[in-house]
């Protein structure tokens, strides 16, 4: 009987592969694959290693001192032998020769192996001698040190699905190269960044599977059902075939939306909808285009921070990175955000983020995005002199993210005109910018009118805004059925928000570009209610663009106007099921 396995799905689709299991104590090591042909090279680079192990193991038994207790001695010899053992010097070998896996990888994916043939010892000594194992594999990994990224490379052309207990942000990266053909994570929520990346990649992903990483082994062949939240571990012939035509239908249905990039986004009634991309890195902006962006609603600054902490990218690294965005986007409207770091987002993955696990109390709460900005003025001006300097490029908007507090209004436009006076001094062209804030606290929904008043435009950052609305943390999977986008407070805020950003054209003499750049946005399931309440600009992932257009191209505006108000007005979730029922769809 296959194993079944059910999380949270993040990304659509189907994907068929070999499992690559990335246990988290060993994330940080190199995992490429070898170029063809360098497979012998990789394997003396191996034996170098256990040369060097070998040889540090004998001066440290040398080295004992004359009343050590015998058993260390004996501790060090049991190592030596291990160190000799097939089952981690040839078997390691195998993997490097057979799967071009770099030999830090090779080895992990071997202790894993080894480490499932321990588990299933009856006796408890020997069982826990895996840890003598996991020793000398550690020094293995020690000796070979100071290799490449996390993933690089690409594979031999198979299929290989990744599974982990987590993957930071930065690390989900570095997929962004498509070795893999979809991803499962033991921990993590729908909207959690991890979750947002692998979206992005449009493969099929599903996050929060709880025990995968310890129920699917090495090499397994799985299934992901990223519709669904399923995973599937060594399927039968007729369940792989079954999805193999599912897979194909799929496909299939993709290919029908492509047909879509060019055509405009009006809705029945004649409403021009603005369609956005979010983006994480320039490279971004093709798949954008190719799915018929109207521009860049988010560019989450960040990833070009993440894991450089010895060497982040200064002010004119940033200004090429911006520039590039603008120049692809060619004289379409771009939307770059100011960094934000800090909770599920660390600037540095090793220092802030370990085995899953935050060192943060409550990272969220925390020192993120705009208050981290503030709190290194100087890092935040030389983003900002990036900016300005890159806005003479194309029209250029700066969002600000998590501002709750006038004080933090003030400090960031004051730093803006220090950063323009900065320029000028120096007499480096720039250009005029807009700015906006995200609305993503709730306390900033609340007392919107301020907003409105200090910016050009307001964004709704849903994903927070649900997060702090609720009191529910978006990337834990405990309490993943809590995150409501649909709770009626979460509906008022976002409501309320949209209507208010239009209302103050009355007071300020034009209209205040409001959109929704939150996961809500992407979600066809949520476009109608959002033109209900009189959004016309959305901001997406790329690969969500079509299916989100596809909704709008079916929508009548004035129909769904009175039928969102109705939803906003029913409390009681059966209530609420049959008002949203009524908006079609
Ligand atoms: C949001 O909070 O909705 C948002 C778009 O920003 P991020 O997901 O990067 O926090
Ligand atoms: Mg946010």
């Amino acid at each position: 009987m296959a194993l079944q396995i059910f999380g949270i799905p993040v990304s659509r689709g189907v994907a068929v592969g070999r499992a690559v299991l990335l246990s988290s104590a060993r994330l940080d090591v190199a995992h490429y694959f070898v170029d063809h042909g360098q497979e012998e090279a990789e394997v003396d680079r191996l034996r170098a290693a256990r040369l060097a192990v070998r040889a540090e193991l004998e001066a440290l038994r040398d080295e004992l001192p004359a009343d050590a207790p015998p058993e260390l001695a004996a501790f060090i010899d049991v190592h030596k032998m291990l160190l000799d053992d097939l089952q981690i010097g040839r078997d390691t070998a195998t993997w490097i020769r057979e799967r071009r896996y770099n030999a830090e990888w090779a080895l992990t994916a071997q202790l894993d192996v080894i480490a499932r043939s321990f588990d299933e010892m009856d006796d408890v000594y020997l069982r826990d001698r895996i840890a003598d194992v996991e020793q000398v594999v550690e020094r293995l990994l020690h000796a070979l040190r100071g290799t490449g990224a996390l993933v690089r490379g690409s594979g031999n052309g198979e299929d290989l699905v990744l599974v982990a207990h987590d993957i930071a942000p930065a690390d989900m990266m570095q997929f962004k190269q498509g070795v893999f053909r979809g991803f499962v994570t033991d921990v993590g929520g729908k909207t959690s960044h991890t979750a947002i990346v692998a979206r992005s990649l449009d493969i099929p992903a599903v996050v929060g599977a709880r025990e995968a990483s310890r129920l699917i082994r090495q090499d397994d062949w799985i299934i992901i059902d990223g519709d669904n939240g399923l995973l599937i571990v060594d399927p039968s012939p007729i369940i792989l075939e079954d999805y193999r035509v599912r897979k194909q239908e799929s496909e299939l249905g993709r290919q029908r939306l492509r047909r879509l990039a060019k055509t405009a986004a009006r809705t029945l009634d004649g409403h021009p909808v603005e369609l956005l991309a979010n983006i994480e890195l320039p490279e971004d902006c093709a798949a954008a285009l190719e799915a018929g962006a109207a521009g860049v609603g988010l560019f989450r600054t960040e990833f070009l921070f993440m894991n450089r902490a010895d060497d982040l990218p200064g002010e004119d690294e940033q200004f090429e990175a911006y520039r590039r965005v603008l120049q692809a986007m060619q004289g379409r409207p771009v939307t770059i955000r100011t960094i934000d770091i800090g909770a599920d987002k660390p600037l540095d993955a090793d220092a802030d983020y370990r085995d899953g696990e935050f060192t943060h109390l409550n990272p969220a709460l925390g020192l993120r995005a705009i208050r981290y900005s503030l709190s290194d003025p100087v890092m935040f001006r030389a983003q900002l002199r990036a900016l300005l300097r890159a806005a003479a490029e194309g029209p250029l908007r700066i969002l600000i993210p998590m501002l709750a507090h006038v004080a933090e209004i003030r400090q960031t436009i004051a730093q803006i005109n220090l950063a323009r006076a900065e320029l000028e001094a120096a007499g480096v062209r720039h250009g005029p910018v807009e700015l906006g804030a995200m609305i993503e606290i709730p306390g900033a929904a609340l007392m919107l009118p301020l907003f409105l008043r200090q910016f050009d435009f307001v964004s709704v950052g849903t994903n927070d805004l649900v997060q702090y609305t609720l009191a529910i943390d978006r990337a834990d999977e405990s309490v993943a059925s809590l995150y409501d986008p649909l709770h009626p407070a979460v509906l008022q805020l976002v409501a309320q928000t949209i209507s208010q950003s239009h209302a103050a054209q009355a007071w300020k003499g034009h209209p205040v570009h409001v959109s929704v750049c939150g996961e809500m946005a992407g979600d066809p399931l949520f476009t109608r209610l959002l033109l209900g309440f009189g959004l016309r600009s959305f901001s997406m992932h790329p690969a969500q663009i079509l299916t989100v257009k596809q909704e709008v191209l079916r929508a009548d505006c004035g129909r769904l106007a009175p039928l969102a108000q109705a939803v906003l007005g029913e409390f009681e979730p059966e209530a609420q099921q049959r008002a949203l029922a009524a908006l079609g769809g």
